[in-house]
């Protein structure tokens, strides 16, 4: 079997929140694209409940898309403890970071969870804002970390 990227990591060694840039692949045809672990929670001590990472991941998918360009995806971890984001181009910790935290404001201000509609969603009843504000509230407050292991 081939090597898993994030089952290398050391999930007891960790601290969170960060974000870690887990790998930069180039194509064929020399387009780049690259991988981040936004990790919101530490791992084996908390996780989210589905309706707050749910509501979080309809409102990062629009407000990270307007400040950074060219994402390809952004979904959550089975974890629950944060989410995966990837994005054409060889991209800087800093610009996700300052885009990150951008995304995390504006879930604060957030009236609706968008999409939240069985014409536009999976399970549109398991959406939580109060969920999404708290934790985004939270981890802007702890800070996002830019080295996933402790100095
Ligand atoms: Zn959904």
């Amino acid at each position: 079997m081939k090597k898993v990227e994030s089952f290398e990591l050391n999930h007891r060694k960790v601290v969170a929140p960060y974000i870690r840039k887990c790998c930069v692949l180039t194509g064929e045809k020399g387009d780049m694209v690259s991988k981040f672990d936004l990790r919101f929670l530490q791992p084996n001590k908390e996780a989210m409940p589905t309706a707050s990472l749910h509501a979080l991941e309809h409102l990062l998918a629009g407000f990270l898309r307007e400040q950074l360009e060219d994402i390809i995806d952004i979904s959550p971890m089975g974890c629950r403890t944060g989410f995966y984001v990837t994005l054409w181009g060889d991209r800087s910790h800093e610009e996700i970071k300052e885009a990150l935290e951008y995304a995390l404001k504006k879930v604060l201000d957030a009236k609706e969870v968008p999409a939240s509609n069985d014409l536009q969603c999976g399970n549109y009843r398991d959406l939580s804002l109060f969920g999404a504000k708290e934790y985004a509230r939270s981890i802007l407050e702890k800070g996002i970390r830019t080295n996933c292991y402790a100095e």
